[in-house]
């Protein structure tokens, strides 16, 4: 579940205007540039309306006029855009191997993608959350030192997430009950702003959803291998009853395979998990002691797939089979149109995707077309990208910035 720690203000969510403002700033999302005509006759708002709302949104710098005119019968008129100058929402991600930070403005562009190697579960969680803070203090630096105005903050993590932003457990980090949303607010001195704690998988579906080849897709999933899975459902994120659904890491999918952290056998995630896939490809990885980056062993395994070495060729086949039947009972249960391949089974797509597409042909039930599995073009960023994004969502409801 989504938590906001919100700093206390009205919220005026019964009010028409909060609405229609939301409305005008999504049809300029999806459609700009466009005229005051264009949003009155798109949003079924009067002229009037929309005149008195675009005044207010320029005002708070949610939008601008681009001095662009559309030639049309009659008067020119002035083209806006969302503008993305004054404000940004930040999104991190603690990864079991990375800390990972990204902005976006409100115009969707990216401010900013940093990624720092961190051993999580070597480091526990105190110390997590100093470097997490040392980062985002940075990225809030680079951001305000440019003119602009956080909005919010939203971190993603490989784990379920209760309302008060806690995560109850997170093996990938070794986490047990750490407070994040308290810990990282106090870390920051109370920064001013939103900050949310949100799994990691629905936050890299939101990024799909919003930015991804695929935007807009109203049924969509998002696997990385990790124990959650993202799910767009009739266009909404499925959270389930206590905000826990998606996790999929240890559907059993080979009742002899190898032992999976859970304790039993031949879980997804023991087969085509990040640590799992380095393990079995690479054997000498782990030789000088455990792997504490996963990014440059990924790219030895691109590396030698693309020299055609045997072994790994081989090894990447049989995890797209093995990866292609989670994939089967993905599909037979939430009938997607679209499954995407985010983290390391993105890098890896080139090798696995034949062999996931063959295995969904083969053994799903629902009738053709079957649902496209194409890798994420977000990269390993995805989930960070989703929190910045999703630290935008009060404004984006049509909520003014404070500022
Ligand atoms: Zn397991």
């Amino acid at each position: 579940m989504i938590s906001i720690d919100r700093p206390s203000r009205t919220a005026d969510l019964g009010d028409v205007r909060v609405a229609n403002r939301a409305a005008v700033l999504r049809h300029l999302r999806l459609h700009a540039p466009c005229s005051r005509a264009d949003v009155a006759a798109r949003t079924g708002l009067n002229k009037a309306t929309v005149s008195s709302l675009v005044g207010e949104l320029i005002e708070h710098g949610l939008l601008r006029e681009t001095g662009l005119t559309e030639n049309r019968v009659g008067r020119p008129a002035t083209m806006l855009v969302l503008d993305g100058s004054r404000y940004a929402g930040l999104g991190l991600r603690i990864g079991a191997d990375e800390l990972v930070v990204v902005a976006v403005d409100l115009a969707g562009e990216r401010v900013l993608t940093w990624r720092r190697a961190f051993a999580t579960a070597t480091a526990g969680p105190d110390e997590t959350v100093a470097a997490l803070a040392a980062l985002a203090r940075r990225a809030i630096n680079r951001v305000t030192g440019a003119g602009r105005t956080v909005l919010g903050l939203t971190v993603g993590v490989p784990g379920p997430v209760d309302g008060d932003g806690v995560v109850p457990a997170a093996p990938a980090l070794g986490w047990r009950n750490v407070p994040l949303a308290a810990a990282l607010r106090r870390a920051l001195r109370d920064p001013g702003f939103p900050i949310g704690v949100d799994t990691d998988a629905n936050l890299a579906v939101s990024a799909e959803l919003r930015h991804g080849p695929y935007a807009g897709t109203a049924d969509l999933v998002h696997l990385t291998g990790g124990p959650t899975v993202g799910v767009v459902s009739g266009g909404r994120l499925l959270r389930g009853g206590r905000g826990f659904a998606g996790e999929i890491g240890h559907l059993p999918v080979l009742p002899d395979g190898p032992a999976c952290g859970c304790g039993r056998r031949g879980c997804l995630a023991a087969l085509v998990g990040v640590d799992a896939v380095v393990r079995r490809l690479l054997p000498d990885a782990a030789q000088d002691g455990p792997v504490t980056d996963h990014l440059p062993e990924i790219e030895r395994i691109q590396a030698l797939a693309r020299a055609g070495d045997d072994p790994v060729r081989t090894g990447l086949t049989e995890v797209g089979r093995q990866l292609g039947r989670a994939v089967c009972v993905l599909v037979d249960l939430l009938d997607p149109e679209v499954v995407v391949l985010g983290g390391h089974l993105a890098a890896l797509a080139p090798w696995l995707l034949p062999a996931v597409r063959a295995e969904l042909a083969d053994r799903t039930l629902t009738p053709p077309p079957v649902a496209q599995v194409e890798a994420s073009t977000l990269g390993s960023e995805a989930s960070a990208l989703g929190g910045a994004t999703a630290a935008l969502a009060t404004v984006e409801a049509g909520h003014l910035p404070a500022a």
